[in-house]
C-alpha cells in the first residue's frame, strides 16, 4: 500500500465541530468561485453570509481571496460579481484569476524595455480580460480578437511577423481559428524555446453547463498549440503552484494556516495539497464523493494526491460552526 501524502489524507466531513477548530487556525482562505461561492450567475444559498462570518472572523479579521482560473474576465469583473451576488466587498487584490497571473509572469519573465529596440510584446490568443490585464502589467501585446480571413494578406499562415514578440499566451479565445493557431506556431518555431516563451493560463480541458450539457475549456486550446510547436506551455492556473505564489507574494501568508475550498480534484485540491494547504471539497460543483472514494481506494501516489482533507456538501454547511 503507497503512503498517502502528507500523513493521509481522509476526506472527513467537516462536522461543525471540527469545523469550529480547523478554522480557528485559518488566517487566510481561498475561494474557488463557480461550483463554489455561485453557479453561474446564482449564488450557492447561504454562501455570501459564510464568508461575511469567515472574513470576520474570531477576535482579528481573516484574509479571504478568490482563486480561479477562469481567464475571461478581469479582477475588477470578480469584485463587481460577488458585490452584486452579496458577498463581502473585495478589492480587485483579493481576486487571482489566471488573466491578471499570466500578465504578472510575463512581465518578470520577458526581458524589460532596453535600449536597443521595442520591449517585448506577446501575442496573445485571448479575449478582452486578457487584453486588459496585460494591458494594467504595461505587457505590449497583440492578437486579441476576430482573427483575420483565410484570403486576406494578414491570415496566420502568411501574415508579417511583429519582431518583438517573445511569448505566446494561450487563454480562453472565442475566436481561435486555424490562423491564429498557424501564427502562433510560427512564432514559436522562429523564436525557439529560448526567444518565445509558451504560456497558458490553465488546462481544464470541460466546462460543464447544466443539464449535463459541457463546451471545451481552454485546455483544449492549449493543447492544440503544444501539439503544434512540440512542446509544454507553462502554466499558471491551478494546479501550478505559480497562482498560490502570487497569493503568498502579496499577501505574505503562510501555507499552513491557509485553507483552499473548491470544487474540483485535479485543479482546487490538487493545487493546495501541492502547496501544502488545508483542502475543503464542496459538493456544490462538479465533483462527487464517490470520485474521491475512488482516488481514497487507489494505491497510485497521483491519485491519492487528488484526496482533500475534508468535505462539506455546501459551505454554507459551515454557517453553525461560525455563528456560535
Ligand atoms: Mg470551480
Amino acid at each position: 500500500m503507497a503512503a498517502a501524502p502528507r500523513g493521509g489524507k481522509r476526506c472527513q466531513r467537516l462536522e461543525p465541530s471540527l469545523a469550529r477548530s480547523v478554522l480557528s487556525e485559518a488566517e487566510a482562505v481561498l475561494f474557488d468561485c463557480d461550483g463554489v461561492l455561485w453557479r453561474g450567475e446564482a449564488a450557492v444559498p447561504g454562501a455570501a453570509e459564510a464568508l461575511r462570518l469567515l472574513e470576520a472572523g474570531p477576535g482579528k479579521p481573516r484574509l479571504l481571496c478568490y482563486v480561479t482560473n477562469n481567464s475571461s474576465r478581469t479582477r475588477e469583473a470578480y469584485t463587481e460579481k460577488l458585490r452584486r451576488l452579496g458577498f463581502p466587498p473585495a478589492q480587485p487584490r483579493q481576486v487571482f484569476g489566471s488573466a491578471y497571473c499570466a500578465a504578472r509572469y510575463l512581465r518578470r519573465a520577458l526581458p524589460a524595455k532596453g535600449s536597443e529596440g521595442p520591449a517585448a510584446s506577446v501575442y496573445v490568443l485571448g479575449g478582452p480580460a486578457l487584453s486588459a490585464e496585460l494591458e494594467a502589467a504595461g505587457v505590449s501585446h497583440l492578437g486579441c480578437g476576430p482573427s483575420p480571413a483565410p484570403d486576406s494578406a494578414l491570415f496566420g499562415a502568411r501574415a508579417p511577423l511583429d519582431p518583438a514578440v517573445r511569448a505566446v499566451l494561450v487563454g480562453y479565445d472565442e475566436h481561435f481559428s486555424y490562423g491564429k493557431l498557424c501564427l502562433a506556431l510560427r512564432y514559436l518555431l522562429r523564436g525557439g524555446e529560448e526567444g518565445c516563451l509558451l504560456v497558458g493560463t490553465n488546462r481544464d480541458h470541460r466546462l460543464p453547463l447544466e443539464g449535463g450539457s459541457a463546451v471545451p475549456g481552454t485546455g483544449c486550446l492549449v493543447k492544440a498549440v503544444e501539439t503544434a510547436a512540440e512542446r509544454e506551455a507553462f502554466i499558471v492556473g491551478k494546479p501550478s503552484r505559480y497562482i498560490f505564489e502570487c497569493v503568498a507574494n502579496e499577501f505574505n501568508i503562510n501555507p499552513a494556516r491557509t485553507v483552499m475550498v473548491g470544487d474540483r480534484l485535479d485543479t482546487d485540491i490538487l493545487m493546495g495539497n501541492n502547496c501544502g494547504l488545508t483542502t475543503l471539497l464542496t459538493l456544490t460543483g462538479v465533483t462527487t464523493l464517490e470520485e474521491v472514494q475512488g482516488h481514497l481506494e487507489s494505491n497510485c501516489p497521483e491519485r491519492r494526491n487528488l484526496v482533500p482533507d475534508y468535505y462539506v456538501d455546501s459551505i454554507a454547511d459551515l454557517l453553525p460552526a461560525l455563528q456560535d
